[in-house]
């Protein structure tokens, strides 16, 4: 019922289309009281009392019924066929929204197959509960109404006796509903496990290659296809069960109907042509109560895989406190006062960290991994939330100022740049949505990335991504520099690639750094010495709190950490960097 009310308002949206699905359907089950009536003139009159003359009138008259009934059958299909690819579009497309709004711990604890299986198949199991519900549940009933009505006027004793299943029939039903939602449940949840273990390994091709853990990983995928295998068969099994147990009752009926029909007419209380209609009557009683049976699993199935899809419309998105708040031109002096902040509750993971970077100015973060660089940087763009302290740009709270505002003024380069599909103008237009090809080719030059654009065969107009040019990892990394330039906010977060390239590339994406950092407050997660040495102030990390900051040479002067790094070469004076 929970998944009925919510869906409700989607469906309301289009009224003239469930109107229009409504009254289709409603007219053409009207012309059930037709056949009947037919049949019983041309046994009793055609037939009875030999009156050929009537025969063709009446087939005719038939016929006319089957045409305006089939005709507006085909008209329910294709209105109701509108109607559910509209609900469908809309819930997809509200969910899409509210899924981009929620924040990063969210997707941090989700499979990203599950969240697909949710969006692409639960919506449309969702939707049919409701429209398939309104028109064919609506159908169903009006059918049985009209009919057990005719089957009054024709006998009281014959409509008693075909409603003999009934009681049974609702039983069957009520014990089916009652358990459905677990054996569904289960369903639904092994298709998104499957998807996930398949999206999961697809991403991860190389790896699984690379280890040769093909068989590993195959009968990992099996044992998750073999869990959908059991919980589809759990659902089958119960419908085997429950749809001919349905029928074995309706059967009865029938024959119930037979018997005191029959001894209706040997008794002479009943014309044969009346009993002949009487049984096209029971056969229409009992398909739309077949059909109920039928929508009541679409209805289990649909309050299923309603849960999960209003399980992710409930989660709480990133609350945007600071929309509407004036958005000033930002020059890039941030300050973090007494910053704590941790993944899960129970484990700290930066602890009273306090930094200035003025604006313009580079700050290098070093220390062991997992020391909590990436954490520092991950605060400045709020793609979590501190605990506790205090984030500053140009003195105003990051809290008081929208997301939006804030991400639009942070370019943030990563080791791993990820391109999406699409164009190498379309993925830098990313930074700058209305950049002239004039500004891309600068952001290019400047990056040093315009050299092997210009050789593609299209040039910036070829596809790069899955679906076309692969690039290397250093070509990549200088396109999602140029991607940074053409935002060109006021500061960067750059997360210096440990991947080996060659000595060659790795000057060309030095020189892109250089231009990308000028002018710009830089938050460098730094693993070159040749970085760490320019910059204004260099902090070293361990276990989440600062223990050690000052320049390159105050640094090493002191002989701590720093200087143990430098020589031990974690931080790597040469071209090549591998972090330990
Ligand atoms: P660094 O960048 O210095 O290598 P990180 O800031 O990435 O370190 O990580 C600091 C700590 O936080 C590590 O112990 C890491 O396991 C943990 N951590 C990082 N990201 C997450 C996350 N999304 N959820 C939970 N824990 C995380």
């Amino acid at each position: 019922m929970q998944v009925f009310i919510r869906i409700f308002p989607y469906v309301k949206r289009y009224k003239l289309l469930a109107f229009s699905t409504l009254f289709c359907a409603i007219a053409g089950t009207l012309m059930v009281v037709v056949f009947p009536a037919i049949t019983q003139r041309i046994v009793d009159q055609v037939i009875g009392q030999n009156q050929p003359e009537k025969l063709l009138p009446l087939v005719g008259l038939g016929l006319a019924a089957f045409i305006a009934q089939n005709g507006l059958n085909s008209l329910r299909i294709f209105f109701n066929n509108h109607f559910e690819q509209r609900v469908i579009f809309d819930l997809r497309s509200e969910l899409y929204a509210h899924i981009q709004r929620l924040p990063l711990t969210w997707f941090d604890n989700r499979a990203t197959g599950d969240v697909m299986t949710r969006l692409i198949e639960d919506v449309t199991s969702v939707e049919r509960v409701l429209i398939d519900g309104i028109e064919q549940g609506t159908v169903a009933v009006l059918q049985i109404l009209i009919v057990s009505g005719l089957m009054v006027i024709y006998s009281p004793l014959l409509t008693v006796s075909a409603l003999v299943p009934i009681p049974f029939l609702a039983a069957g039903a009520l014990a089916y509903t009652l358990t459905a939602r677990a054996r569904y449940r289960k369903q639904r949840k092994a298709v998104s496990e499957l998807n996930s273990i398949l999206h999961d390994n697809i991403a991860g091709i190389r790896q699984i290659k690379t280890y040769t853990s093909e068989e590993r990983e195959h009968a990992r995928f099996d044992g998750a296809s073999d869990g959908v295998r059991k919980a589809t068969l759990t659902v089958m099994k119960t419908w085997a069960v429950y749809q001919p147990g349905m029928e074995f009752f309706s059967s009865c009926g029938i024959l119930i109907v037979s018997g005191v029909g029959a001894s209706q007419v040997l008794a002479g209380n009943m014309e044969i042509g009346a009993l002949v209609a009487f049984f096209v009557l029971t056969r229409f009683l009992y398909e739309p109560i077949g059909k109920l049976h039928q929508l009541n699993q679409i209805f289990q199935s649909g309050r299923a895989a309603g849960e999960r899809v209003f399980e992710i419309m409930d989660a709480a998105p990133e609350a945007d406190e600071g929309e509407g708040a004036p958005c000033p031109e930002i020059h890039g002096h941030v300050v973090y006062r007494d910053v704590s902040f941790s993944y899960d509750a129970s484990i700290p993971v930066l602890n009273g960290v306090s930094l200035e970077a003025p604006a313009g100015s580079m700050v290098a973060l070093v220390g062991p991994t997992g020391a909590g660089k990436s954490t520092i940087v991950n605060l400045l763009v709020r793609f979590y939330e501190f605990t506790s302290g205090r984030i500053t740009v140009d003195g105003v709270p990051i809290r008081s100022m929208s997301r939006q505002y804030l991400r639009n003024n942070i370019a943030v380069v990563t080791q791993e740049s990820f391109l999406f599909n699409g164009t190498t103008a379309e993925n830098l237009r990313i930074g700058k949505p209305d950049a002239t090809e004039e500004e891309i080719w600068s952001a290019l030059r400047a990056a040093n990335a315009e050299e092997f654009i210009r050789r593609l065969p299209k040039g910036l107009h070829s596809q790069l991504g899955e679906r076309g040019v692969k690039l290397s990892v250093g070509e990549k990394q200088r396109l999602s520099i140029a991607r940074a330039l053409l935002k060109n906010p006021p500061i960067l977060i750059l997360d210096e690639a440990t991947a080996s390239v060659d000595t060659a590339t790795e000057r060309l994406i030095q020189e892109a750094l250089d231009h990308l950092m000028e002018n710009r407050t830089s938050f460098v997660i730094a693993h070159r010495l040749s970085t760490v040495r320019h910059a204004d102030e260099i902090l070293v990390l361990e276990r989440g709190r600062i223990t050690e900051r000052g320049r390159h040479d105050e640094l090493l002067e002191r002989g701590g950490l720093y200087a143990e790094l430098c020589k031990s070469s974690l931080i790597e004076s040469e071209t090549v960097a591998v972090l330990a």
